[in-house]
């Protein structure tokens, strides 16, 4: 499948690919879309940018659209990818208007989500524990959804919905297409997908460990103590919007407000913000109005801004697959972006867990990650340090997604 033309679409989500710019597919949509339009379950193994969305968004609404009395269901594993994921929907919808869709996610106001779902959508996107909610209310029922896509299982899993999503699967016909993602497919994926799937294709692109080639990759290695007045070196420097991981609540607070003190623009997003709150942060954000985000990780997976330039880990990530979630947050559609770990002798043990999972079955690079703090920044790259002075030599695995640029 070289271009979008070669499939069987319904007009108006050809018509929205050309809206919306869309015209050499990407690897998964190239290898999902086909298998998923022939009516096959598919287990996928791909990562946030590489173009998901519409690997699963185009098969499913060309269901809905050539079966007008089926429904359709997706879940995510949190707000901010639910909310991502209906936009597209949307826009890829364009004109057809008599589709609708309803957004059940947790921390929204339930009275809108009662009205939404007394329009009968044939589209529901949310996440688990919501929709749940909505199951056991009786306002959501599933007895005609017949195509189902588990986005993210990986990390559904992880946030501990595994029985969340048996629950919800209960109510769904075991006669449905299946379509299933997930970053990585350890057991517990494989055997989730023996259970959910029938006979899937087996779909995959770019390891977990493989970062996009357009991301310049650095370290700075400072102590706690001087870590702030590196950040802020930095962010001096440094043009474009930044979004800045910290590992806590109170530090993602913190952080702003010390740096709004010194006229940085910068807004904090983390779990214990209200959705309404979260959203107007994120909206703040893609709008500009805000240059710098600090966040936890919660908004690590999926968020899709176009204009972030730098991602900076100001905390290093708890788990090492993070740190490539994390900066998979820049260069997005091809652009190029900067990720800048702040790395203090404290953090070496992950500092090292990250370079094995960057580098494996290579010589470990990563010492500098536990030696002194004045130093200069030191690269973890593949083909070697810089040898502790000036900045780390830029570094990055895997195929460039040529399907960008072309
Ligand atoms: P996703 O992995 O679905 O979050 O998509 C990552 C980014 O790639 C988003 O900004 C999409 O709008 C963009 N994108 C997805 N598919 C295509 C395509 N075929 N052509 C151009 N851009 C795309």
């Amino acid at each position: 499948m070289e271009n979008f033309q070669s499939l069987t679409l319904p007009q108006v989500l050809a018509d929205a690919l050309v809206q919306m710019d869309y015209t050499i597919p990407t690897p998964i949509q190239a290898q999902a879309i086909p298998f998923a339009l022939e009516g096959r379950d598919i287990l996928g193994s791909a990562q946030t940018g590489t173009g998901k969305t519409a690997a699963f968004g185009l098969p499913l609404l060309a269901h809905l659209i050539n079966n007008p009395a089926s429904s359709a269901i997706v879940l995510t594993p949190t707000r901010e990818l639910a909310m991502q994921v209906i936009d597209v929907m949307r826009k890829l919808l364009g004109k057809e208007g008599k589709i609708r869709s309803a957004l059940l996610i947790g921390g929204a106001s339930m009275r809108d989500q009662f009205i939404a779902l007394k329009s009968s959508p044939r589209l529901i996107v949310g996440t688990p524990g919501r929709i749940n909610d909505h199951l056991d209310r009786g306002s959501l029922r599933l007895n005609k959804t017949d195509f189902l896509v588990l986005d993210e299982t990986d990390r559904m899993l992880d946030m501990g919905f595994g029985i969340q999503i048996d629950a919800i699967l209960d109510h769904i016909s075991e006669k449905r297409q299946t379509l299933m993602f997930s970053a990585t497919i350890p057991k517990g994926i494989a055997r989730l997908a023996q259970k959910y799937l029938n006979n899937p294709e087996r779909v995959a692109v770019e390891s977990v460990t493989m970062v996009a080639d357009n991301i310049k990759q650095d370290i700075v290695r400072t102590s706690e103590a001087e870590k702030y007045g590196k950040l802020v070196n930095e962010l001096d420097t440094r043009e474009g919007s930044i979004l800045v991981f910290v590992k806590t609540k109170r530090g993602a607070d913190q952080l702003a407000f010390k740096l709004n003190k010194e006229e940085f623009n910068s807004k904090a997003i983390h779990g214990d913000l209200k959705q309404n709150q979260r959203e107007r942060v994120i909206n703040d954000f893609r709008k500009e109005k805000c240059r710098i985000l600090i966040a936890t990780d919660v908004v690590a997976r999926g968020l899709d801004i176009p204009h972030i330039k730098h991602v900076i880990n100001y905390d290093l990530p708890q788990c090492p697959e993070d740190y490539i979630h994390r900066i998979g947050r820049t260069a997005r559609a091809g652009a190029e972006g900067s990720a800048l770990s702040l790395v203090s002798p404290q953090d070496s043990g992950k500092w090292h867990a990250i370079n094995r999972l960057m580098n494996p079955g290579s010589k470990d690079d990563s010492r500098g990650a536990g030696g002194d703090s004045g130093k200069r920044n030191r690269s973890f790259g593949r083909k070697g340090g810089s040898g502790g002075g000036g900045r780390s030599s830029r570094f990055s695995r895997g195929p460039k997604r040529s399907w960008q640029s072309a």
